[in-house]
């Protein structure tokens, strides 16, 4: 028989359901209690109503929100770019092909090694409050190295996501047709069983919109769902192309047009903000204030990766939200949990509800707008995933 446990005296709980709470998006209950039973959550509402458990946990006046889905981040890799980050903090620009030391250093690692890695970085980021993370290849680009990382990661998520299409391969570098045939074809074949996504990098330097067309729409024919890396460096058409094609999420959207707005507002792609990358390339924001007043799904998330966004915080995603791209700390906190659960189109998780897993963050504050607050502070007090207590 599963057991039950009930954590109350929560002081505020997020819910992200408004029938359940105040109304608010974030649907806020108040002196609240939760109920867990195996890895689901079986009810939620005022402490004073919980039904009886078998196990007790006292809140003792703190917050409770959703654990953090955190949707794109790219932690099968080897090496990092210490390097090349002071130089550029020392006045060079950040160009896309500073991925190739990465590249390197990965087709070099063992097996072992890379695996080793991920699981160091998911420590990391459940410490923070992660409990669910979506991760990318991209740094093998070769039909082997690709398989490989899509494989290591699939041992440790859902959420897998080939990129094949992250720059060309170096060997290829003078033939990026015959990269996009190589990403379109063997390396496709090999990797699709492995990965739920499909990702390109649109991007001048990278992949144009021609070739990150025919590149998603090839994985849509494999049972592959397409995201996209779009206007993150420049205008382009990224974009657009994410909402003809009913991309789950276009990622970045640090460059936008009117009419990408208008784009996005109109169909069901998240735009997922990676504050990390513009804070650690010292580049402009995302207008997140433009996307939601236009009525945007919006999602946060770190971009962890070991050039451009070295970070696996998403709260201290949030709090750079909140203090430079426009964003309220209730949108912050719902964007890092609900919105990262619409980039992945999944219903089960970002939320606090009957049936949702028991994905739970207990903060070591009395709010949510804590996390933008009290930036830099490690606030999570207790992480349970599944069900499971496991900080
Ligand atoms: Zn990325």
């Amino acid at each position: 028989m599963t057991s039950s446990t009930v954590i109350t005296n929560i002081a505020a709980l997020v819910t992200n359901d408004p029938s359940l709470g105040d109304n608010s998006p974030l649907g806020l209950v108040r002196d609240a209690a939760v109920v867990i039973e195996g890895d689901r959550i079986a009810w939620t509402g005022e402490s004073s109503k919980a039904p009886a458990t078998d196990n007790r946990v006292d809140a003792a006046g703190r917050a409770m929100i959703p654990g953090f889905v955190d949707s794109h981040s790219h932690l099968v890799f080897a090496g990092d770019r210490t390097e090349e980050f002071n130089a550029r903090m020392s006045g060079r620009a950040y160009s896309a092909g500073g991925i190739r030391t990465t590249v390197a250093a990965t087709r070099a690692a063992t097996d072992a090694e890379l695996e080793a890695n991920l699981t160091r970085h998911l420590a990391e980021a459940l410490r923070q409050g992660t409990t669910t993370f979506e991760t990318k290849s991209g740094y093998g680009l070769t039909v082997e190295d690709e398989a490989r990382a899509l494989r290591i990661a699939a041992r440790h998520t859902e959420e897998v996501t080939y990129l094949g299409a992250h720059i060309v391969a170096p060997e290829l570098a003078d033939d990026p047709a015959a990269y996009v045939a190589l990403v379109t074809g063997e390396m496709l074949d090999a990797c699709a069983p492995h990965a739920r996504w499909i990702d390109v990098f649109c991007e001048k330097g990278a992949f144009d919109g021609d070739q990150a067309r025919a590149i998603l729409t090839a994985g849509k024919a494999r049972g592959l769902h397409p995201r996209i890396h779009a206007n993150q460096l420049s205008y382009g058409p990224g974009v657009q192309l994410a909402v003809e094609l009913d991309a789950a999420s276009a990622d970045h959207c640090t460059h936008l047009t009117d009419a990408d707005v208008d784009a996005l507002a109109s169909g069901r792609t998240v735009a997922t903000l990676l504050p990390g990358a513009e804070f650690s390339t010292r580049a402009q924001w995302p207008d997140a204030r433009r996307l939601l007043d236009a009525g945007v799904t919006v999602a946060l998330s770190t971009d962890c990766n070991p050039g451009s966004s070295y970070t696996s915080s998403v709260p201290f995603c949030i709090a750079l939200a909140v203090r430079d791209m426009g964003m309220t700390p209730d949108e912050a906190v719902w964007s890092a949990t609900a919105g990262g659960a619409a980039a992945l189109r999944r219903t089960d998780i970002g939320r606090i509800g009957p049936g949702a897993r028991a994905d739970l963050v207990l903060l070591d504050a009395p709010s949510h707008v804590h996390l933008a607050y009290r930036p830099g502070v490690p606030l999570v007090a207790g992480v349970w995933r599944r069900g499971v207590r496991e900080v």
